[in-house]
């Protein structure tokens, strides 16, 4: 049996009854939706994003469908009961279909999985990405680009078909189930940002984002940054001050307050990471 059989089959039990995140809620995802609202999988999006991180741009983002967080400033959820579904058939001829149309794009520099949250359909993703490779000459870093909330035991199947990660650590320990809904995201996350980029260090540019939350400079950003100059030490940091209040959420401004995004820089060049970038652009 090749490799890929063997990640096929294993990933066919994950996924139903689906244990692909650590909310192992069960769904038959065949025919139910779990706790992400998910049950196959599907394409709502995808376009050449010239406003990722410069390093990475432009990017061929691709969008899929659910998310196993709740984050209440989330820009992608309420899109999903109107958007249109641009794919839902199997991934490796989508994967043949976006190989087709970025063999004529030479000057997109990479490929995106976003969500919602790529992880959770992680055999969808995996087929086209092998897809992509299969087909894609020259080829481009395909990266992964996720909240981080999946089962660690899925890394060795994660990086047969992928290049990089672009993670997103959002909150610290007791904030995390306010901004994320998931009481064990600080753990989970943490873990699966250090295996990952160490994993796949030496194939692409392994990036970490933050996002700034307006009142939570000192309990999460703060903390956030010093973690992960201690434990992220090769990755891209990309400090971000583009919070937006997409749905109106109580207690919180329409954007991040300046003196807010300020310390929050200050603090990030004092801790001499040796790859920062601020909004994607990198410093130094
Ligand atoms: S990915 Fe979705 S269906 Fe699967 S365990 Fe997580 S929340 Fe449940």
């Amino acid at each position: 049996m090749s490799d890929r059989e063997t990640i096929r089959q294993t990933l066919a039990s994950a996924f139903s009854p689906c244990r692909l995140c650590p909310r192992a809620c069960g769904a038959a995802r065949n025919a139910a939706q779990g706790y992400c609202q998910q049950s196959s999988s599907v394409v709502y999006q995808h376009f050449i994003h010239c406003g990722e991180e410069l390093i990475i741009s432009p990017s061929f983002i691709i969008n899929m469908m659910g998310c196993n967080l709740d984050c209440p400033a989330c820009s992608e959820r309420a899109r999903w009961g109107m958007a249109r579904h641009i794919w839902s058939g199997k991934g490796c001829v989508y994967g043949d279909k976006v190989a087709s149309y970025l063999s004529g794009q030479s000057h997109v520099a990479a490929i995106e999985w976003i969500g919602g949250e790529p992880g959770i359909h992680l055999p969808f993703v995996l087929e086209a990405s092998w897809a992509i490779r299969d087909r894609l000459n020259p080829a481009l870093p395909v990266y992964l680009n996720t909240n981080g909330y999946y089962d660690a035991s899925l890394l060795p199947f994660i990086i047969s078909g992928l290049d990089g990660f672009v993670f997103d650590l959002k909150a610290c320990h007791h904030c995390a189930p306010t901004l994320t809904g998931a009481a064990d995201y600080w753990p989970v996350v943490t873990q699966n940002i250090v295996q990952g980029t160490e994993a796949l260090a030496d194939r692409a540019p392994q990036i970490v984002r933050h996002l700034i939350m307006p009142g939570h400079v000192e309990c999460c950003t703060e903390p956030i940054l010093r973690w992960l100059r201690a434990h992220v030490p090769e990755a891209w940091i990309n400090l971000m001050t583009t919070f937006q209040n997409f749905n109106r959420c109580e207690g919180y401004p329409e954007t991040l307050p300046r003196t807010e995004a300020d310390c929050a820089i200050a603090l990030a060049r004092s801790l001499m990471f040796p790859r920062l970038m601020i909004d994607g652009v990198p410093e130094g």
